[in-house]
């Protein structure tokens, strides 16, 4: 993936149709055993985050792709001479990846996040729009900064017991983004996704 680096963090020079692309790819490549690929969007906000956490800063150097969700991280990288194409947010590529999904060969969904019940409307929502998308469980963990070890290990077994493709992780920054660097290596998605609030946005 091309890369710029601003403030420490690998920012994929990657414009929106090329992001999907190459997350539809890595969601058509075969299990390889050794864990999850992963996409941490950041935007101002966790970019300055980043800069004082280093569990959050480790989180993005570790990720296999790292747009720029928003404009103000555009336009900062157009001031320091490293231009990237332009925003995109994960808001906007999970709803494109479902979309892209062929019916024929459904895309198997974990969400995980959000109050309890947010999630399990969001599939009914997804199920009704996007013919090639199935959301096969959902889990809303405990709120708070941290989720102790015997969660994480529930958590863990849980998305692997599902079988999903791809995980949509909607515990907010900088928690998802700490929880799928340090258990990536042991689930078995294809791809995981931080998505903040997006799947209170596909909630409706
Ligand atoms: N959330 C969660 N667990 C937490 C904190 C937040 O599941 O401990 C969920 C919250 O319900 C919402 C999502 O995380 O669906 C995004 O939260 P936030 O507003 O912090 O998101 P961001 O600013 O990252 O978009």
């Amino acid at each position: 993936v091309p890369t710029v680096n601003l403030f420490g963090l690998p920012l994929a020079n990657l414009d929106r149709v090329q992001t999907l692309e190459l997350c539809r790819t890595w969601l058509r490549a075969p299990r390889t055993g050794k864990g999850a690929r992963y996409v941490a969007p950041t935007n101002v906000d966790t970019t300055v985050q980043a800069g004082t956490n280093p569990q959050l800063l480790a989180a993005y150097q570790a990720a296999d792709l790292v747009p720029a969700d928003g404009n103000p991280v555009v336009w900062a990288s157009r001031i320091l001479g490293q231009a990237l194409p332009e925003r995109v947010t994960g808001s906007d590529l999970i709803p494109a990846l479902f979309a892209a999904a062929d019916p024929a060969d459904s895309l198997r969904v974990f969400l995980l996040g959000a109050a309890p019940g947010v999630a399990v409307r969001a599939a009914e929502r997804i199920h009704a729009r996007y013919p090639g998308t199935r959301v096969v469980d959902v889990d809303s963990p405990p709120f708070g900064f941290h989720l102790d070890p015997a969660e994480n290990e529930r958590l863990v077994r849980k998305v692997n017991a599902s079988g999903a493709d791809l995980l949509i992780l909607g515990l907010g920054a900088p928690k998802q983004e700490i929880w799928i660097h340090a258990h990536a290596p042991r689930l078995n998605v294809k791809l995981a996704v931080c998505a903040g609030a997006t799947i209170d946005f596909l909630a409706g």
